[in-house]
C-alpha cells in the first residue's frame, strides 16, 4: 500500500508518499512569512493557511511521485503534538480523503515521524542507537534498544527551552529574521565563534549528563548584545557563538550517551538537526568515537509530509490496526517511548 501522509502540527503543510520504506514524492508549502512580522507562529493565521494548502499540496506531492489520487493506499496524519487549530484541519482532511477512497487511516506522532525522517535516506534503525531529537518544541535523548518491541529508553529532556526556540529566540534579540534558526546559521557563516564565551549549561560535574537547558544561553545572549548598545552589533559573531555552544553541548551529550550505554549509531532529528555546526561537530566527534552518525538530509529534519508517510508506512507493514474515523487530536501528546512506536490511535 501506498501511504499518503499530511502534516499540518505547525506551520507546514506537509504531503508526502512512501511504500516499503521508500519516499515516492512529496511536497510541503509553509505559511512562515505570514507569521514573521508577529515574531512567532500566529495559530489563527497558520490554521487558514493549511484549510488554503492542504488540497494543493496533496496534489503537488503526487504530481511529484508521478501518481494520482487512485494510487493512495493508506492515509497517515499527524494527531500531535501542535498547535489544535492546525492538528484539527490535518486529521480533517485526511479523514475526508480516506473516507472518499475507502483506505485506512492512521493517526502519527508528529516525533514519531521526525525520528522515521531519517530511515527515509538510510533505512531501518539500528538496534540499539541513540537518538537526539532536537526540534522548536523538544530536546531529547533517547536510548532505543528495539523500536519495533517498545525498548526505549528516555534518557533525559531539557528542563526550559528546547534548542530550536533558543535558536529562534536569541534570532529575535539580535535582530536577524524569523526564523531565527536558519538565520543564524546564515549569519554565523561570516562570524567568529570564539569571539563570545558564552555558557555551556548542564555540562558540570554534577550536572545529569543526559539534560539540557537552554534558557541561560538565551540570557546571555540578551546580555552581551546589551553591552553592545552603543555600536552596531557584531551580530555574526553572536550567532557563530550561540550556535557553536548549542552545537557543542547536544553532541557532547549524545556522544557521551552512546559511549555510557555501548551504543555505535546516533541518530540526530528534528529541525535542528538541520544546523550546519550541528551537522559538522557531531559528525566530527561520531568519528572521534567510532560511532556511526546518522542524519537526515536538511529538508527531512524540519517538518514535511514525508515522515508522517514514513511512520504510516511501518504500521502498514506491521499490520497495525486503522484509527477510526471520530479519532481526535492529540495536541499535547506525551513524549514516551510508546509515542515513538508507530501507534495507530494515539
Ligand atoms: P516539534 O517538532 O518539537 O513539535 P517544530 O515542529 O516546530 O517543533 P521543527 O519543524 O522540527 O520544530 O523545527 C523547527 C525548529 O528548527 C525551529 O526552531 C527552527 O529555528 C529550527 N531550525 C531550522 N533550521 C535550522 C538551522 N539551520 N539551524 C538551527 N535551527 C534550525
Ligand atoms: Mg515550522
Ligand atoms: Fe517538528
Amino acid at each position: 500500500r501506498i501511504v499518503l501522509g499530511i502534516e499540518s502540527s505547525c506551520d507546514e503543510t506537509g504531503a508526502g508518499l512512501v511504500v516499503g520504506g521508500r519516499l515516492l514524492g512529496q511536497a510541503v508549502a509553509s505559511s512562515m512569512d505570514e507569521h514573521a512580522r508577529f515574531g512567532g507562529v500566529v495559530p489563527e493565521i497558520a490554521a487558514r493557511a493549511h484549510v488554503q494548502a492542504l488540497a494543493p499540496v496533496v496534489r503537488q506531492a503526487l504530481a511529484d511521485a508521478e501518481l494520482g489520487m487512485g494510487d493512495i493506499g493508506a492515509v497517515a496524519v499527524t494527531t500531535g503534538p501542535g498547535l489544535s487549530g492546525t492538528l484539527q484541519v490535518g486529521l480533517s482532511g485526511a479523514k475526508a480523503l480516506a473516507y472518499a477512497l475507502g483506505v485506512p487511516l492512521y493517526g502519527v506522532h508528529h516525533l514519531a515521524g521526525h525520528v522515521a525522517a531519517d530511515t527515509l535516506e538510510h533505512g531501518p534503525l539500528p538496534n540499539p542507537c541513540v537518538v537526539l531529537i532536537v526540534s522548536g518544541g523538544h530536546t531529547s535523548l533517547l536510548l532505543v534498544r528495539d523500536l519495533a518491541r517498545d525498548a526505549v529508553t528516555h534518557l533525559g529532556d531539557t528542563l526550559d527551552d528546547a534548542a530550536g526556540e533558543c535558536f529562534d529566540k536569541v534570532a529575535r534579540v539580535f535582530g536577524l529574521p524569523y526564523p531565527g534558526g536558519p538565520a543564524i546559521d546564515r549569519a554565523a557563516r561570516e562570524g567568529n565563534p570564539r569571539a563570545v564565551a558564552f555558557p555551556r549549561p548542564m555540562t558540570g560535574p554534577r550536572d545529569d549528563p543526559y539534560t539540557f537547558s537552554f534558557s541561560g544561553l538565551k540570557t546571555a545572549a540578551a546580555r552581551w548584545a546589551e553591552r553592545h548598545q552603543s555600536r552596531p552589533l557584531p551580530v555574526s559573531d553572536g550567532a557563530a557563538a550561540l550556535q557553536e555552544a548549542i552545537a557543542d553541548v547536544l553532541t557532547r551529550k549524545a556522544v557521551a550517551a552512546c559511549g555510557a550505554h555501548e551504543v555505535r549509531t546516533l541518530v540526530v532529528v528534528g529541525g535542528v538537526a538541520a544546523n550546519s555546526r550541528v551537522r559538522a561537530l557531531a559528525e566530527e566527534r561520531c568519528r572521534a568515537a567510532g560511532i556511526t552518525l546518522r542524519v537526515p538530509p536538511p529538508r527531512l529534519c524540519t517538518d514535511n509530509g514525508a515522515m508522517i508517510a514514513a511512520v504510516g508506512d511501518l504500521l502498514v507493514r506491521a499490520g497495525a490496526e486503522p484509527a477510526p474515523l471520530d479519532v481526535s487530536i492529540d495536541p499535547s501528546a506525551p513524549l514516551e517511548y510508546a509515542a515513538l512506536h508507530p501507534v495507530a490511535t494515539p
